[in-house]
């Protein structure tokens, strides 16, 4: 069945703050960063002003591997919106990164019937544009099968 664009609504892009800006000028670049706190060592995302795991604010913004496991995964087969019915059937999964923080990404670029839990993963960059000027072309991370 064709799809009419012309109807298709554009897809949701996220909110870039002062504490997000940073990841999001990294993910236009092609690169994934994170957060490290320099007193524990701790790796976190989402980023915050404080570190999760010992409240300190000596956060650092380092570049992650990029790799990461599926630790869990469902297919939606039907969009929940207009924006995102192209791409059903499509998985929607939390990727466990390599650094140690978990990511909810899209799987891409495999047959949704071949995500399996443990899967390696690595990460790549879905650009979306802006629409009516209210904010900046964005690249969401995704992460698609990683065949090393
Ligand atoms: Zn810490």
């Amino acid at each position: 069945m064709a799809v009419d664009d012309s109807r298709s609504a554009a897809k949701p892009l996220p909110p870039v703050t002062a504490d997000t800006a940073p990841f999001w000028d990294a993910c236009a670049e092609g690169r994934l960063l994170l957060q490290r706190c320099q007193d524990c060592a701790h790796w976190q995302f989402y980023p915050r002003r404080l570190c999760v795991a010992c409240g300190g604010r000596a956060l650092q913004w380092r570049e992650a591997s990029g790799r990461g496991q599926v630790k869990s995964w469902t297919i939606i087969r039907r969009a929940v919106s207009e924006a995102f019915a192209a791409d059903a059937p499509y998985v929607v999964a939390l990727v466990a990164l390599a650094e140690g923080p978990t990511m909810m990404a899209n799987i891409v670029g495999c047959d949704p019937e071949s995500v399996a839990i443990g899967q390696p993963v690595r990460v790549t960059f879905e650009a979306r544009k802006a629409v009516g000027g209210r904010s900046a072309d964005i690249a969401v991370p995704q992460f698609e099968p990683d065949a090393r």
